[in-house]
């Protein structure tokens, strides 16, 4: 069975393809970005430099012989990234829109979308002890600018290619997801790495501080990077059409994450908290929909994604300060 990835060169993308080869799949990978770029260049696979805004590279790379496309290609990145660059982040609807028209009019046996929590609505996440999320939440719709609407949109057209065009179309709303391998500076980076990045620079540089956007009072969950790749394929195989929650349900607050990180680097750092995006006050996954329909959720404990994150977020930073 072929499958291509798309965004294969970015954080999730890379992790399934490295997952669908183990499991001896045949995978082509495209993503925009050279081949030296990619986050994770698995030579088992038909690596591709396309770009999917355009109708012409989604029909070459669906082309004869795809039976599932997983599409994780988007302009995006962490709040910093997506409250500023409201206009990239909708211009990814190209990517989607394209993706669907190749892969309904090649009858591919199965489509996923990449979806986001951003998709929930702003007056649900006005409070820091939140109600989780269910999936029917995301209406009336209300989501995060820019991004949270792409996203919503997205979900709506593979709906509406599932009903009317009988494309396998299946929907994972990912909740925060982090682990080694992802972006971890340059401006696109999540709350996770960023902390991560900050805590081992301070311990390789001996200056014990930190900044924190906000008062650290915000709550998130965070989900671990094996926990998606393995949700992401229950539900690509699974028969629920509709979007599925797959998120962590152990909400922090954004202190209660940079402690977590400190104790694993065995540091304490004095906190400076600057003015910078926070998004939405809290948000939770509740993770009903996914138990009752896959007999799982998210098991991996915070505490435990956190620390292998972080040692290999270390080894990034003390390779970069040294000479
Ligand atoms: P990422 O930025 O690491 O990967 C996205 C990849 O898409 C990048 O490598 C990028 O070069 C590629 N891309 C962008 N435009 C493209 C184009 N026109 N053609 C081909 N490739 C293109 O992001 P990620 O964290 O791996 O996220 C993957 C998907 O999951 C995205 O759709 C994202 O919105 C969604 N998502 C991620 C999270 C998260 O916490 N990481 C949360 C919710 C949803």
């Amino acid at each position: 069975m072929n499958a291509l990835v798309t965004g294969a060169g970015g954080f999730i993308g890379g992790h399934v393809v490295r997952s669908l080869l183990d499991q001896g799949r045949a995978v082509k990978a495209v993503d925009i970005k050279p081949l030296s770029r990619w986050y994770q260049l698995h030579p088992d696979a038909w690596n591709v430099v396309a770009d999917c805004r355009l109708v012409e590279d989604c029909r070459e790379i669906v082309g004869a012989g795809v039976d599932e496309v997983y599409n994780f290609a988007s302009d995006m990145g962490g709040m910093a990234f997506i409250e500023t660059h409201k206009t990239e982040c909708m211009l990814s609807v190209l990517i989607n829109t394209h993706l669907l028209m190749a892969a309904s009019e090649a009858e591919v046996g199965r489509y996923l979308f990449a979806s986001s929590a951003c998709v929930y609505p702003s007056y649900r996440q006005d409070r820091y002890d939140v109600e989780p999320l269910k999936e029917e939440h995301a209406y009336p719709a209300d989501p995060e600018d820019g991004y949270g609407w792409e996203k919503l949109f997205s979900e709506r057209m593979c709906r509406h290619f599932h009903e009317e065009r009988g494309l396998e179309t299946r929907i994972a709303r990912y909740h925060n997801i982090y682990g080694p391998r992802g972006s971890w500076k340059g401006g696109r980076e999540k709350a996770p790495a960023a902390i991560c990045r900050k805590v081992a620079t301070a311990e390789l540089t001996g200056v014990p501080e930190i900044e924190i956007w906000g008062s650290g009072e915000q709550r998130r969950s965070y989900t671990y990077i094996e926990d998606c790749v393995h949700g992401t394929e229950l539900i690509m195989r699974g028969d629920h059409s509709a979007p599925v929650n797959l998120g962590s349900s152990e909400m922090v607050s954004v202190n209660e994450l940079v402690s977590i990180v400190e104790e694993i680097a065995g540091i304490t750092l004095k906190r400076n908290y600057v003015p910078g995006p926070l998004g939405v006050h809290g948000r939770n996954s509740d993770n009903d929909l996914i138990q009752r329909t896959y007999g799982w959720q998210p098991p991996t404990r915070l505490r435990d994604g956190l620390a292998t994150t972080y040692a290999w977020i270390h080894d990034q930073v003390a390779r970069e300060l040294s000479p």
